[in-house]
């Protein structure tokens, strides 16, 4: 048994067999088996060459119709080492002897042999040392399981181990088979956190090596509450934490037993709960958990899940979709937010810069790439007839952007008057505020908008500056941040004092011990990922405003995270007691 914390990011617990994908650049940690289990570790290895001949074989024949058979002929020399006689030897002395992993067998043999081929002169050997290297990439995929493709058609429920995984990767799992994630990588906003969390799977990333303590098969724990892995748990962990998957399925319950209650303050004041959404079908899910409507739709996950960038049709049908299965509930389009750890393999917009989160991201891509976002606008102008549809630009860090984004949507408004297209020609326009020079200057931009939503990802990491992705100073990426406070509350009275509506929309507005806070600090709309919604709503029918605005004066008065979350985990301890006790102290 061992333990191993991480960072977590979506909560609930999961216990089964672990999956390990992307071992590809990792090395192969040194394990040693029990001697029983040598014959097994053999058979392991003896079906593994198998498998990589066979692989051989095909691709060998693929190759020589493709280009030719002498080209192909690179496969036979693959087919030559990997039955070389002495090697195999080798593989397996290692088993016998000094009682390893497979797969540790295959990677410390290969690797002592690939040393000896790089370091001769002649070319022909030091080919030959990547060719050992793809070889033992093979063996080793065979072995631990590092093929994308174990996961479509999973045959049981699997807990993903990886390195790390892309947003895309991510929004594509098969959740009925995926019970939960860990990954080496990440941090608690990052993409992948945020999907996973909004299509409920536990997860837990930035535990740093996890891909080098657990195999495939392994029987492992996700603590989504306490970002806790247990490695090979013992029959009484086993037991507590079966235990503590009912409690928290009970609570859960009880709490979605809400979706249909308004969400008022115990002294009647009404908060306006939205979901935030990446795809269409999330709407019918969100909305049965209580969502009031959708407070941001993160639309770049189309392009994100596409090999070619959809055109106008394609973007309109979604949206549309979106707005038919709202049934009349209001919808905030946001514009593409490309860019940073949101990377599209699509010609023309990838882009390799040294500062993917401080450079041409966002609002900022969109305006270097007028026919894309025009396409954009042209699609949601024109969804804006079938609904309650608001757009949102994203980034915003100064008036000049915004005024800038303003006058193409009104060239596009244009020319859709002059095609004779029919819009809503009065369509609310809002900004995230995710920026600083945005908090600092929301008063000047709240004379041109309409709305306001806080997001408080990446206003966090740019306040703070602390990659929200990064695991090594996760630590320091706190929403608890005095800093962070203020700017939430002075963006909030610049919203009152300029008339207009804020709302936020950051992973915050989904954490309940935020919520007494955020709502004593004048916010009445929250926007969350959906499996948010009936305990956040559980908490605001627990306080009262007076209440709120107590803790927003205490908070506002402290000098460090620690103490902000300190109080705020206290305050919740006496409004949700059990919910607390379930997941632990650490929340
Ligand atoms: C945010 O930055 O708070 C936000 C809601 O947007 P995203 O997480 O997509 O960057
Ligand atoms: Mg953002």
């Amino acid at each position: 048994m061992q333990l191993k914390q991480g960072i977590k990011v979506s909560p609930g617990v999961a216990i089964c067999q672990a999956l390990v994908i992307d071992a590809e650049d990792q090395p192969i940690p040194k394990r040693t088996v029990a001697r029983s289990r040598q014959s097994a570790e053999l058979e392991r290895l003896d079906a593994a060459l198998k498998a990589s001949g066979q692989d051989i074989e095909d691709l060998r024949k693929h190759a020589t119709t493709k280009v030719g058979p002498e080209l192909a002929k690179i496969f036979d020399v693959h087919l030559v080492m990997l039955k070389d006689k002495h090697l195999v030897a080798q593989f397996r002395e290692a088993i016998s002897t000094d009682s390893v992993t497979a797969e540790y067998a295959v990677y410390s043999v290969m690797r002592r042999q690939q040393a000896v081929f790089s370091q001769m002169d002649k070319g022909f050997f030091r080919e030959r040392a990547n060719d050992l290297w793809d070889i033992e990439k093979r063996i080793i995929g065979h072995l631990i399981g590092d093929e994308r493709a174990h996961l479509t058609g999973l045959k049981q429920d699997v807990i993903l181990v990886a390195h790390d995984l892309t947003p895309s990767q991510t929004a594509s799992l098969d959740k009925s088979r995926i019970k939960g994630i860990a990954t080496n990588a990440g941090g608690q906003t990052s993409h992948t956190a945020i999907l996973a969390h909004a299509q409920g799977i536990p997860a837990i990333v930035g535990l740093e090596n996890i891909t080098s303590l657990v195999s495939s098969g392994d029987t492992i724990i996700i603590d989504g509450h306490k970002g806790m892995v247990i490695i090979s748990p013992d029959a009484a962990q086993l037991m507590e934490y079966r235990q503590q998957a009912e409690r928290f399925a009970l609570l859960e319950t009880q709490f979605d037993e809400l979706a249909h209650l308004p969400a008022v303050t115990r002294d009647g004041k009404a908060i306006t709960l939205l979901a935030n959404i990446e795809f269409p079908d999330e709407v019918p899910p969100a909305v049965a958990k209580g969502a009031m409507g959708i407070g941001l739709y993160r639309t770049e996950f189309l392009f994100l899940s596409a090999d070619e960038e959809p055109d106008e049709e394609q973007q309109y049908a979604a949206y549309k979709r979106v707005i038919d299965l709202l049934k009349g509930k209001p919808l905030t389009i946001r514009t593409l937010d490309l860019g940073a750890d949101k990377v599209a393999h699509i010609d023309g917009l990838a882009t390799n810069e040294r500062n993917p989160f401080l450079g041409c991201r966002s609002i900022r891509l969109c305006l270097q790439n007028l026919p894309l976002f025009k396409t954009q606008l042209r699609a949601i102008l024109r969804a804006s007839v079938h609904g309650q549809v608001r757009i949102m630009f994203p980034l915003i860090s100064n008036v000049m952007e915004l005024r800038q984004a303003r006058m193409i949507l009104n060239d596009v408004m244009e020319d859709m008057t002059d095609q004779g297209h029919e819009f809503n020609h009065h369509i609310p326009v809002g900004i995230m505020v995710e920026v600083p020079s945005a908090a600092l200057q929301a008063k000047t931009l709240a004379r041109e908008v309409d709305f306001f939503s806080i997001g408080t990802n990446d206003l966090i990491q740019y306040t703070v500056a602390v990659d929200r992705g990064n695991e090594r100073i996760a630590n320091l990426y706190s929403g608890a941040h005095p800093a962070v406070v203020q700017l939430i509350k002075d963006v909030a009275r610049a919203g009152v004092r300029g008339g207009i509506e804020v709302s936020l929309c950051g992973e915050m507005a989904g954490e309940p011990q935020f919520v007494p806070l955020l709502i004593g600090l004048g916010l009445k709309k929250l926007s969350m990922t959906p499996p948010a919604l009936p305990e956040v709503k559980k908490v605001i029918r627990s306080v009262t405003m007076d209440q709120c605005q107590k803790i927003a004066r205490k908070v506002s008065g402290m000098e460090s995270d620690r103490e902000v979350l300190n109080y705020l985990r206290d305050e919740m301890r006496k409004v949700l007691p059990e919910a607390m006790e379930v997941r632990g102290s650490t929340r």
